[in-house]
């Protein structure tokens, strides 16, 4: 099969990574992709937003299935526009990614089906927020109402810098302080049937011990040995499987990557928020795991016939993947680097890998530059999770980028633990 995968992050890396381990893909493109992305597959300089223009290379590729990599295109309907052509695409329409693009919206839907999520109101005035911020007092969470890639959410003791927060949107959801560990649960869906992968754990903040500020995640790790082994029963039931029957109840069927965020709460499991897509950097190590050949798995999804997939398969041990980022991440990303031991950070049976998030080829066609904030994802296996992140950080050792930063305690607490 000739598949096209529309993004250029470390997510879309490890996408392209998987589908082309898969011995039914004889033919891998995407756009725009990395500088690693294009040692596994053709890319091409196509903006990923332009629907019609995806539509048009798809078309001219003679790809036979697309899949729709960031949030950013499938809220904007780049899915639909592929559909029309007559390609199936594993990524849902841009009515249903409202799940992401509007918290609104997906407090609604929530609200629908029953789905146990955060206490919130939407507010749209100074005055409506000065009540909801009252009503659940502090911490304070304050989200903006549309996508913000990742930072549109902020969480505080200060009530001043709520309501400072809440003035810079339109539209905000506020809500109650979830406290509790973080979960991400990806799901495959084809509007009717879903079909879970394994919980994985990111870390959000830029510093060890969660400190410092947001960012689109320093690292992650799966499995979770603490985690309840009933867990994603329990959210099939309660969650997945209701939200996805309601979006379909609302003639909006959701295809694609379910992403439910989870907070482990003392009173139970709540939703802090759900995504249209695979998640980033949870994926690396999600699918460094999963042995079911990826492509038969979105290729069903998309075509409609998941009830008939085989159970997943997965491998045993444990995935570990670390970070690098730039000088300066996340408020002010240095771009341009050369970024080295590439090679050297890669062992031979394949346990460990990089994958590329912002990286470019230079002019010469040789040299990798850093090109982004958040520039590879060092991603390994091992095990159980001690062994994995001792091999993720002796990768992580060999990579050389001026300035850059990781975080040197993704995934310490729960090998500790182990
Ligand atoms: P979101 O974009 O909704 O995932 O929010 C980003 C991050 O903010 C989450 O991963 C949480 O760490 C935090 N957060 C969001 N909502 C809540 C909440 N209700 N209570 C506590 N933390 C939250």
């Amino acid at each position: 099969m000739k598949v096209l995968v529309i993004g250029g992050g470390a997510r879309e890396h490890a996408l392209c990574r998987a589908l082309s381990l898969d011995p039914e893909v004889t033919s891998l493109h995407c756009a725009p992709g990395n500088a690693g992305i294009a040692q596994v597959a053709q890319v091409h300089a196509v903006d990923q937003m332009d629907g019609r223009a995806v539509a048009d290379l798809a078309v001219e590729l003679g790809a036979e299935f697309v899949v729709v990599g960031p949030e950013a295109p499938l809220v904007a309907g780049v899915a639909d526009a592929v559909r029309e052509r007559g390609i199936p695409v594993f990524g849902p329409s841009g009515e249903a990614a409202q799940l992401e693009g509007s918290k609104a919206f997906a407090k609604d839907v929530m609200a629908a089906a029953n789905v146990p999520t955060a206490r919130s109101y939407v507010c749209t005035t100074a005055e409506e927020v000065a009540e909801a911020l009252d009503a659940f007092g502090a911490p304070y969470v304050v989200k903006d109402d549309g996508l913000a890639a990742g930072k549109g959410v902020v969480v505080t003791d200060d009530l001043q810098v709520a309501k400072d927060h809440a003035a810079g949107c339109d539209r905000v959801v506020i809500e109650e302080f979830l406290d509790g560990p973080e979960v991400s649960l990806f799901a495959v869906t084809d509007g009717t049937t879903v079909v879970p992968l394994q919980p994985a754990q990111d870390f959000k903040r830029v510093g060890d011990g969660d400190a410092g500020p947001n960012t689109g995640g320093m690292g992650a790790y799966s499995p979770l040995p603490w985690a309840d082994p009933k867990l994603v029963e329990e959210v099939q039931e309660t969650v997945l499987q209701p939200t996805v029957d309601e979006l379909r109840r609302r003639g909006t069927p959701f295809s694609g990557l379910l992403y439910a965020g989870l907070a482990i709460t003392s009173r139970g499991v709540r939703v802090i928020e759900f995504n249209a897509r695979f998640g980033d950097p949870e994926t690396q190590v999600v699918l460094a795991r999963l042995k079911t050949p990826l492509c038969g798995l979105l290729y069903a999804a998309a075509t409609g016939h998941l009830a008939d997939f085989p159970e997943l398969r997965w491998r045993d041990g444990a995935a570990v993947t670390v970070v690098v980022a730039s000088e300066g991440y996340p408020a002010s990303p240095r771009s341009g680097d050369p970024i080295g031991g590439l090679a050297e950070a890669e062992t031979e049976d394949g346990t460990a890998y990089v994958l590329h998030a912002g990286t470019r080829l230079a002019e010469d066609g040789e040299t990798v530059l850093s090109a982004g904030g958040r520039v590879l994802s060092v991603t390994a296996m091992g095990k159980d999770l001690t062994e994995a992140r001792a091999r993720a950080y002796d990768s992580v050792a060999k990579i050389t980028l001026q300035g850059s930063h990781h975080r040197s305690d993704i995934a310490a607490k729960a090998a500790a633990g182990e």
